[in-house]
C-alpha cells in the first residue's frame, strides 16, 4: 500500500465550473465537490472511475457549498458512496426541489450526511476539519485535511472582502504547517468590473442610499446570496427607523420561494441571518405599495413582477430604481438583458455587487499568511498567472500528483 498522498484534480485546472478534486492516502479516497460546468464551458459530464461509474472506490464526497458549479453533478455519484455537506446546503437543495425549481432536481438528499464547522470527521486515513468560510453561498467550508503528518488546506470558494473575513481568518489560525494549499483562482483571469471589487459593507452602504433616495426600488440578485438579503433588510430597517415620525415605513417584498429560503438561512445560520422586515408580495398590497414605497425582489421569469416593474418604471420613472446585484456577465443576454435595458434606457439602472471570490491581491496575501510548501490553483481559467508563487505546482485535469 502506498504511503504517499496523491492529488488528482479531475476538473478545474482550466475551467471555473465543474470542479472535482480527488485526494488519496493509504487506501482512503475522497473527492471534494463534483460540480457542473458554467454556461459557456464544455458541458460534458465528468466520469471518474470508482466515483461515477464502475465499482465504487471512493469513501466519501465532501461538498464545500451549494453552488451548482460545486455540487451540480453529485447526483451522478455511485449511490453507495456517502456525500457530506452542511445542513444549510442540504436544506437549500430541498427548498429548490420542493418548489420544483430545476436546479438540483436530481440530487437524492437521503444520501447526504452532515458536516459542521469545527467538528472533525474521520474518514479512513484522513482527519478532516470543516472551517466556516466567507463566500456568496452561506455556510461554505474550507477543509483542513490531515493525512498523518501531511496537511492539506482546500479553500473551496472564498473571499476576504466579505462580512466574515475576521471570523474566517480566526478559523485559520493554529492550523499548523500546511504542506499543500489547494486554492480557488476564479479572479486570476476573469475580467472584473470595478463595481464587483466592492466590499460587502460598501455594497450595503450603497443599497442603503438607494433605498433612502428612491421611493420604489426593484432588486435583481441571487436567491441564495443571503448576505445581500441581510444587507437589504438592514437598509430597510434603518430607513424605517429614520422616517418613523414623518411617514410609515416602506415595504420589503419577496416571493413565496424566497421567503422559504430566508427561513432556511435563519434556522441553519441564526448567528449570521435574521430577516424580520420582509413580506410576501400579494396583489392585496398594490395600493399600499404605491402609497408607502417599497424595495421589491424582481423575479425576472415572473410575468406579474415584470408588469409591476414596467408600470413603475414608466409612470414613476424618477422615483423608481432597478438595483442589479449579481455578476454583470449574467445580464448580457436573455430576459435579464431585456429588463436591465428597460431601466438603463431611462437611466434608472444601478449595478452594485461584491464578488464571492477572492481578489488577486488578497489571494497573494492569503498564500503568504498560510505559507504552504506547495500551492495548486483550481476553479480557474488560468493557473499560469499565479506564477508569482515559486512553490506553485501547475497541474492538468485528470493527472495525478504525488507528495
Ligand atoms: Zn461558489
Amino acid at each position: 500500500m502506498s504511503e504517499k498522498v496523491k492529488v488528482n484534480v479531475h476538473r478545474g485546472t482550466n475551467t471555473i465550473g465543474g470542479c472535482c478534486t480527488e485526494i488519496t492516502y493509504k487506501g482512503t479516497r475522497i473527492a471534494i465537490d463534483l460540480g457542473s460546468p458554467l454556461p459557456g464551458e464544455d458541458k460534458k459530464k465528468l466520469n471518474v472511475q470508482g466515483l461515477t461509474c464502475g465499482e465504487s472506490k471512493f469513501d466519501a464526497v465532501l461538498c464545500t457549498h451549494y453552488h451548482g458549479d460545486h455540487i451540480g453533478e453529485i447526483n451522478r455519484v455511485n449511490s453507495d458512496i456517502p456525500i457530506y455537506m452542511s445542513d444549510f446546503a442540504k436544506e437549500v437543495i430541498k427548498a429548490y426541489q420542493d418548489n420544483k425549481k430545476t436546479q438540483y432536481s436530481e440530487i437524492d438528499t437521503a444520501n447526504i450526511r452532515n458536516l459542521s464547522a469545527g467538528r472533525e470527521l474521520k474518514i479512513g486515513s484522513f482527519l478532516i476539519r470543516p472551517i466556516r468560510s466567507d463566500h456568496s453561498a452561506a455556510e461554505s467550508f474550507m477543509f483542513l485535511i490531515k493525512a498523518d503528518g501531511f496537511n492539506i488546506l482546500h479553500t473551496g470558494d472564498f473571499r476576504l472582502h466579505g462580512k466574515y473575513r475576521d471570523e474566517l481568518i480566526e478559523g485559520l489560525t493554529n492550523l499548523g504547517k500546511i504542506d499543500l494549499l489547494i486554492t480557488e483562482g476564479t479572479t486570476l483571469f476573469r475580467k472584473k468590473n470595478d463595481e464587483e471589487n466592492y466590499t460587502e459593507e460598501k455594497v450595503e452602504e450603497l443599497i442603503r442610499g438607494y433605498i433612502d433616495e428612491n421611493k420604489y426600488c426593484f432588486f435583481i440578485l441571487s436567491s441564495t446570496n443571503f448576505d445581500r438579503f441581510q444587507g437589504i433588510t438592514k437598509s430597510i430597517d434603518s430607513f424605517r427607523a429614520k422616517y418613523r415620525r414623518i411617514r410609515r415605513g416602506k415595504y420589503y417584498l419577496v416571493d413565496d420561494f424566497q421567503n422559504k429560503l430566508l427561513k432556511v438561512a435563519e434556522k441553519y445560520s441564526p448567528d449570521r441571518y435574521s430577516f424580520k422586515s420582509h413580506s410576501k408580495y400579494g396583489r392585496n398590497l398594490n395600493a399600499g405599495m404605491e402609497e408607502k414605497g417599497f424595495a421589491m425582489q424582481l423575479r425576472t421569469n415572473n410575468q406579474e413582477h415584470e408588469e409591476i416593474f414596467k408600470k413603475y418604471m414608466t409612470e414613476y420613472t424618477d422615483k423608481t430604481l432597478l438595483i442589479y446585484s449579481m455578476w454583470s456577465g449574467y445580464m448580457e443576454r436573455g430576459k435579464l438583458k431585456k429588463i436591465t435595458d428597460f431601466a438603463r434606457e431611462r437611466n434608472r439602472l444601478r449595478i452594485v455587487h461584491s464578488s464571492g471570490h477572492v481578489t488577486i491581491q488578497d489571494l497573494e496575501g492569503f498564500v503568504k499568511t498560510i505559507n504552504p510548501k506547495n500551492v495548486i490553483v483550481i476553479h480557474t481559467e488560468s493557473q499560469e498567472q499565479l506564477n508569482v508563487f515559486e512553490n506553485q505546482i501547475v497541474v492538468e485535469d485528470g493527472v495525478e500528483v504525488e507528495f
